[in-house]
């Protein structure tokens, strides 16, 4: 079964799509958490970050530089943003495609809450 970020990255049902190239797709992630929330996500399905690949070292290298990308063209890199990634049920992850979470655009407090 396709996830959800497959059939956005295919463009087979509705993404707000800001970056796509050959390696991953990014788009503003439905419910946001703060002004600037976008999700970069690998185009091949990579379910976790337990599922990365030695030979994947590349393509993670690449998220993290349209991430930074994307914070410039967003208006948010001086300031500065937080990039998380969920994992599994105690990281919190709701869709089973690996994603870079980019958010920013206001103060985001601290990183866990207790
Ligand atoms: P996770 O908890 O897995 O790290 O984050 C999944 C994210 O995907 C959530 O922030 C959620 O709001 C977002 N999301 C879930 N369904 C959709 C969808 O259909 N479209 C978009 N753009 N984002 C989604």
């Amino acid at each position: 079964m396709p996830t959800l970020f497959e059939k956005i990255i295919a463009r087979q049902i509705a993404g707000d799509i800001v970056h796509q190239d050959d390696r991953v797709t990014a788009f503003r992630d439905i419910h946001p958490r703060a002004p600037v929330h976008i999700l970069i996500v690998p185009n091949k399905p990579i379910p976790t970050a337990n599922d990365i690949e030695d030979g994947d070292e590349a393509l993670v290298g690449h998220m993290f530089t349209v991430a930074r990308d994307l914070a410039k063209r967003e208006g948010i890199a001086d300031n500065g943003y937080r990039l998380i990634i969920n994992c599994n049920t105690h990281g919190g992850q709701e869709v089973y495609h690996l994603h870079v979470h980019l958010v920013g655009g206001a103060p985001l407090g601290p990183m866990l809450s207790r």
